[in-house]
């Protein structure tokens, strides 16, 4: 197996980020004559920035061979040279990334080639793959060697060292020994392929323009390359877009779904689909739920931006009130920073949220944000709006506890670390200084979501859809 080398350096990820972060986002773009493939790239990854804001790469066939450009650092940073300096191709494929499974290294930055027994290949990779450990033990045992931590590496392991015969039938047979969260987009030889897992953790979705094919984590790409034709990728299914055409094939059952709600509550870009869900309508209704048995009547909602955004106008049209944005966001801040100190991070949370002192002064307000990780930036937030002069600050979430981590691609800290373990909402509210803390509740979020049996609930509940082995949860 072959891996970049580079000597740039890594980032300090020891200290906890200030929000959840989510692994990866992939696209994939196939067109059967000579197009500017790795420009859409650049545009379908842009729009994906909020799903990794470490790192970005695109991997795509020029002139019989693969060509990887990647690095760490944002799309419009690592990938902008595509705008200026055209390339023709006729299949690519991108990713973004955050680091959190064996940090932020340049060798962990994906795309990931191989050219090996299969033909080539490159690999893009959004999920988490729950057995990784227990089938790298055993490969390690047999000798194979692993230059990255990531589990994307590890599929290329088996691929290559599969004894069926033909890339695809390799490919069967690898994705038949993974369990866990993956939606790929990949390149063998001059075909783009894409698979879902059968439990359909992330979404995957595809679209056409004319000849050209799209594969994309969300729709908010496929709309960017205005594409308004799509669907979303089946879990289980595999498609191949090649010069003969778009072909797709069930290869792995899929009775059973497993679709990660939090893509509804935070991760996804609320003017996207996903799970075959409006995101935006999805908050909204989430907000409204978590004002229907309310107890308190604040004189107006203000959302956490941009997180809480739609779950606060929902949450104000249901009870009546008043939305005011009265946190305005600073855009300029980049990427959160990870900062050791209680001191430290109240800079930061300033520097991103200032208090619009107007519009808070003298009214009981109801702050709304999406989740409570830590409860870290609550209490700096809380403590913001009463320093603005707030008569009562009432925190609102669109979720659940969370108290359990995940197996399937979201970066949840230790169950010690999660505030809902320790604390109750009343312990909460004291501890982070609210007048009071109420969270949605597990039941009726499933109402709000609708078809709540197809969707993933685990790191509210501790209900996995699948076992993961103790080696594994290391
Ligand atoms: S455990 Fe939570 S974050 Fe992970 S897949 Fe399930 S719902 Fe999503």
């Amino acid at each position: 197996m072959t891996a970049p080398t580079s000597d740039h350096p890594t980032l300090d990820t020891s200290n906890p980020p200030l929000r959840l972060r989510h692994h990866c986002g992939v696209v994939g773009v196939h067109s059967p004559s000579e197009d500017r493939i790795p420009e859409k790239l650049f545009y379908a990854l842009f729009s994906l920035q909020h799903r990794g804001q470490e790192s970005a790469g695109i991997a795509y066939r020029n002139q019989g061979r693969l060509v990887v450009y990647k690095d760490l650092g944002m799309v419009s940073t690592v990938l902008g040279r595509y705008l200026r300096e055209k390339r023709s191709s006729t299949v690519g494929i991108g990713h973004v990334r955050y680091s959190t499974y064996g940090g932020n290294k340049i060798e962990n930055v994906q795309p990931v080639l191989a050219s090996c027994n299969k033909g080539d290949i490159a690999i893009a990779h959004n999920g988490n793959i729950s057995n990784a450990g227990t089938i790298k033990d055993a490969l390690v045992e047999e000798g194979s060697i692993f230059q990255s931590s990531s589990d994307t590496e590890l599929m290329l392991h088996l691929l290559a060292r599969s004894r069926a015969v033909g890339f695809f039938a390799a490919l069967r047979e690898t994705l038949a020994r993974l369990e866990g969260a993956y939606s790929l987009a990949m390149i063998h030889d001059n075909a783009l392929v894409a698979a879902r897992d059968p439990l359909g953790f992330r979404p995957l979705y595809i679209g056409r323009n004319g000849s050209v094919t799209v594969v994309a984590s969300e729709t908010c790409a496929l709309d960017m390359l205005r594409i308004g034709d799509y669907r979303a990728v089946a879990p289980g299914e595999m498609i191949i877009a090649d010069e003969s055409g778009v072909r797709s094939e069930q290869i792995l059952p899929s009775s059973q779904k497993a679709h990660c709600v939090f893509e509804l509550i935070y991760f996804a870009r609320p003017d996207s689909s996903v799970f075959g869900k409006s995101v935006y309508a999805m908050r909204k209704r989430m907000g409204a739920a978590l004002a229907e048995d309310d107890p308190v009547r604040g004189d107006i909602a203000v959302p956490v931006p941009d997180s809480g955004n739609t779950a606060a106008l929902g949450y104000a049209e249901a009870a009546g009130i008043r939305i005011e944005l009265g946190l305005t966001r600073n855009h300029y801040t980049g990427r959160s920073f990870i900062l050791p100190t209680t001191a430290e991070r109240e800079l930061a949370v300033r520097m991103k949220l200032h208090p619009v002192r107007s519009v808070i002064k003298g009214r009981s307000v109801i702050l709304v944000d999406d989740s409570l990780v830590r409860g870290t930036t609550a209490g700096i937030l809380v403590k913001l709006v009463r320093e603005a002069g707030a008569t009562e600050v009432h925190l609102r979430l669109s979720s659940p506890e969370l108290k359990w981590p995940c197996y399937f691609g979201i970066d949840i800290p230790t169950r010690g670390e999660l505030i809902s373990n320790t604390l109750s909402s009343k312990e909460i509210a004291d501890h982070i200084g609210a007048d009071s803390v109420r969270f949605l509740g597990v039941d009726r979020l499933r109402s709000a979501v609708g078809t709540a049996d197809d969707f993933c609930f685990a790191c509210f509940t501790g209900d996995y859809p699948i076992g993961v082995r103790d080696r594994d949860k290391e």
